[in-house]
């Protein structure tokens, strides 16, 4: 057997000279391969100047099989996802205002009664599309090191384009530059190769085809002051040189104007004043994920509108739905996982999984209770264990748990009645003791912290009634932060891309 990696003796020794140096190829190479962030302040439709994203100067050391077993995962949540989110049971159930999280969560409750309305009116398209990515950290026990799953994004997943970019900057400094080559592992074999830019358009493209209308476009929904554009006009260029599809981005609050249904068929129309009439095959949301992107029931109309629509919507509002942090919760309670993979009747013999898959996923899982457990149970637990535990709403996006020390107080101001619209979960113990070099643009000096990293898997699946039609792994992505900070979102200024070294 292999001694375990010391992860305290990560990055390799390097001058500051050297350093200096690596950080100019590291910037230079960001530059000039469009691994790019707007600064703020430059703003469409006047792009005058970009900045490099944040970086770290090494990659990370990761297990490989660690890093397989997140690979081989994600096939098993693809294909969960898909049927959770085709579960308007168990949707209503969990979700929904009368009985669920939408009772207590407006922004939840908002979305779930949307989508019942367009249910009972009839919706025009069958088929959903999902662009995932289930996150992990390596979790810490004695010397065993396990991955365990943060958490599973259904919608607005973002960074893989620059994720890609990420790992091929870490390959070209250790093929062009002597800086590597202090640690025997940064040598090319153990840098894995990372395609997520075309395995996420793969996803797309194939929307779009399943949708087969010549001339139609894909829709990004995108935000207003979006910093992370780059990102996503990588997978614009891709779409469009690979496939020929051309992307139309819009803003929530243009689309109010611009969107028609057609009375025939519900054909997803946009009009704008100086463009002709465009039909759309796919809307794919980089918005939409934050009651933020709602300030008024106008943008809440808009979206119901394009759900009404004929256009294959990724995410559809179950499968935004499905995303939640409840929904992650509830598959740990005993016999639900057997409901999405186990049911013959439903999903056919071929639609089953092993005793074996089914281990695997809940050994990737860490324990988590919902707040409103067994009356005042659930609050005293998370009470009582405080320490070891982060609590979570029904958010993306970053910034919005509650960690450790500050969850006593939290528990005190919390309404009974808000109690279930959070869940407990118990800490992941990232190894200790492992440093990156950070840095950001604007910055002369980089910085040398104790860092965690987390790993991201992303997948796609096409899927509807009641049937996985296609879906795949589509690359990977890892997010560096500071170890002092609990949370890690690129977007939200904690945490820089990065990519891995297999150990
Ligand atoms: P969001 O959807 O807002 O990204 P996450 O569940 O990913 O919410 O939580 C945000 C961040 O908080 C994660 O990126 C991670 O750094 C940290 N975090 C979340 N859950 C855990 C956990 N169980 N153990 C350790 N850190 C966690
Ligand atoms: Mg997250
Ligand atoms: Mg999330």
């Amino acid at each position: 057997m292999q001694p375990a990696f010391d992860f305290t003796q990560w990055p390799p020794l390097i001058s500051d000279k050297d350093r200096n140096a690596l950080q100019y190829r590291a910037t230079s190479y960001a530059l000039a391969h469009g691994l790019l962030y707007l600064p703020i302040g430059v703003q469409p439709p006047k792009l005058t100047s970009a900045i490099h994203a944040p970086i770290s100067l090494f990659p990370t050391p990761f297990p490989r099989d660690q890093f397989e077993q997140a690979q081989r995962l994600q096939s098993i949540y693809n294909i969960l996802y898909s049927r959770i989110a085709m579960d308007i049971e168990f949707l209503d159930q969990t979700m929904g205002t009368e009985v669920g999280v939408g009772q207590v969560d407006e922004f939840t409750g908002q979305l779930w009664s949307g989508w019942r309305d367009l249910r009972e009116r009839g919706l025009a398209q069958p088929l959903h599309l999902g662009l995932f990515r289930s996150d992990y950290l390596l979790h810490q026990r004695d010397s065993e090191l396990s991955l365990k799953q943060v958490e599973f994004n259904t919608i607005s997943s973002s960074f893989g384009a620059l994720a890609q970019k990420t790992a091929e900057m870490h390959r070209s400094l250790e093929i062009s530059t002597k800086f590597y080559t202090n640690s025997a592992h940064l040598n090319a074999s153990n840098l894995p190769p990372n395609h997520s830019t075309s395995g996420l358009v793969e996803g797309l493209a194939a929307a779009h085809a399943a949708y087969n209308v010549d001339g139609s476009r894909i829709l990004f929904v995108v935000q207003t002051g979006e910093r992370n554009i780059f990102d996503q006009l990588w997978l614009e260029y891709e779409l469009l040189e690979k496939y020929s599809i051309h992307v139309v981005r819009r803003t929530f609050d243009e689309l109010a104007h611009q969107v028609k249904l057609s009375e025939k068929d519900f054909a997803l129309i946009i009009e704008s004043p100086d463009e002709r009439p465009v039909e759309i095959s796919t809307v794919y949301y980089r918005s939409g994920y934050t009651p933020d992107d709602f300030p008024t029931q106008t943008q809440y109309q808009t979206r119901f509108k394009l759900e009404r629509s004929k256009a294959i919507k990724c995410p559809s509002i179950p499968l935004q739905l499905a995303g939640g942090k409840k929904v992650q919760q509830v598959l740990t309670e005993p016999g639900v996982l057997e409901r999405f993979l186990c049911d013959e009747k439903k999903y056919g013999s071929q639609g089953v999984f092993s005793a074996q898959a089914l281990a695997d996923l809940r050994t990737s899982w860490m324990e988590m209770w919902p707040l409103d457990l067994d009356g005042d149970a659930g609050v005293g637990q998370a009470r009582g264990r405080a320490l070891e535990l982060v609590l979570k709403p029904q958010r993306e996006g970053g910034g919005n748990n509650v960690y450790k020390e500050a969850i006593p107080e939290f528990l005190v101001s919390l309404p009974p009645r808000e109690r279930p619209a959070w869940i407990a979960m118990e800490l992941i113990s990232p190894p200790l003791g492992l440093k990156n070099y950070l840095v950001r643009a604007g910055s002369e000096e980089c910085v040398e912290t104790e860092v965690v990293s987390e790993l991201g898997i992303f997948g796609w699946s096409l899927f509807g009634e009641g049937k996985v039609i296609n879906e795949k792994e589509a690359g990977w992505l890892v997010r560096t932060k500071g170890k002092d900070s609990n949370e890690g979102g690129v977007a939200t200024g904690f945490s820089v891309l990065d990519s891995l070294v297999l150990v």
